[in-house]
């Protein structure tokens, strides 16, 4: 089976989802009233890394991002850190930035150099109102040391109209002033989002953000880089970015591939296919690469052509 893609898409990049577990509700990710819990059959460690070895194996993965879920509370981060020492993939993280200060040395040993930190508000109550918890102060720390650590740190940040739009100067004040690049993640058409008013209500297109930081000079466009989702803008102040399935669509180029932290592999992030690769941890080496090939050939014809237009599946299972 071909493991690429009629439009000559491959997967080089991985996003491990360590657990589905969360720490925050975020009115994006997840509806009012739920919280989420880790999967029933999250894999240890070991097992998890034992998978991305395997993928590795196989793809010579070019990036390995591990994320959540909040991968900073899940009981197999540590297992995971270890065993990454081993792969020569650029190792990156995507967190809420709760608890990053204490897990800084620990992802610096495992190689981890880049660091996305999901940030909506600079306003501590517009902060609280959309996470459903944490700490703002406790991420700006954390965001600090991890510059102060050397690692290269972005903000993602999901405008929605009636909560966040005004937070948008202030984050690109903040983030500008740090030498950090400020990245806005449209709204996305995913989960309890898919259909329905609220995600109209909600959405802002990148148009209007551009419009919105205006105020500290004309702004121009980057070339986006191949295989990327964002494409940067750099205006006066700095650097900021955008990931626009809506305005700006990168289904196109993708690499990425996701494995959830039970041990389920995605095409697309609004897909909601999944196939389980588990046995491979019980099969013998060369079946266990054969039952993976299926499923990655499988997997790519799950990406979209241009942009996605959401499942019933849900991001926070799968990470960002
Ligand atoms: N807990 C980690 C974090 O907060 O970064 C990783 C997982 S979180 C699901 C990953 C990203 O998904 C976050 O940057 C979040 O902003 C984004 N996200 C979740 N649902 C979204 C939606 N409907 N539209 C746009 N972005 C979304």
């Amino acid at each position: 089976m071909s493991l690429i893609d009629p439009l000559g898409r491959r997967f080089r990049s991985l996003r491990v989802s360590l657990t589905s577990a969360c720490n925050y509700a975020c009115d994006y990710c997840v509806p009012a009233g739920s919280l989420l819990k880790p999967s029933p059959d999250a894999l240890d460690g070991a097992d998890l890394m034992r998978l991305v070895t395997l993928l590795d194996r196989v793809l010579d993965l070019k990036k390995i991002r591990l994320t959540g879920g909040e991968p900073l509370i899940a009981p197999n981060l540590s297992a995971v850190l270890e065993g990454l020492r081993e792969h020569s993939a650029e190792i990156s993280l995507t967190t809420n930035g709760q608890f990053l200060a204490r897990h800084i040395d620990a992802l610096q040993a495992a190689g981890c150099k880049r660091i996305n930190v999901s940030l909506d508000a600079m306003d501590p109550v517009v902060f609280k109102t959309m996470a459903k918890a944490g700490d703002l102060e406790t991420v700006l720390e954390g965001i600090e040391l991890a510059l102060g650590a050397g690692m290269k740190v972005k903000v993602n940040t999901v405008p929605m109209r009636t909560q966040n739009r005004d937070q948008v100067v202030p984050l690109f004040d903040w983030c500008s002033a740090r030498g950090v690049e400020l990245r806005f993640i449209e709204l996305m058409r995913m989960g309890h989002l898919q259909n329905g008013a609220a995600f109209d209500q909600e959405f802002i297109p990148q148009a209007e953000l551009v419009d919105l930081l205006s105020e500290f000079g004309p702004a121009e466009p980057q070339p986006r880089e191949a295989n990327s989702t964002s494409q940067t803008w750099t205006n006066p102040r700095g650097r900021f970015g955008f990931i626009s399935n809506e305005s700006a669509p990168f289904c196109g180029d993708c690499d990425r591939l996701r494995l959830t932290s039970d041990g389920k592999l995605y095409g697309c992030i609004s897909s909601s296919h999944a196939l389980d690769i588990r046995d491979a941890l019980t099969l013998p080496e060369p079946d266990a690469i054969a039952l993976i090939m299926d499923c990655l050939g499988q997997a790519l014809k799950d990406k979209q052509p241009v942009r996605f237009s959401g499942e019933q599946t849900i991001m926070q299972i799968l990470g960002g």
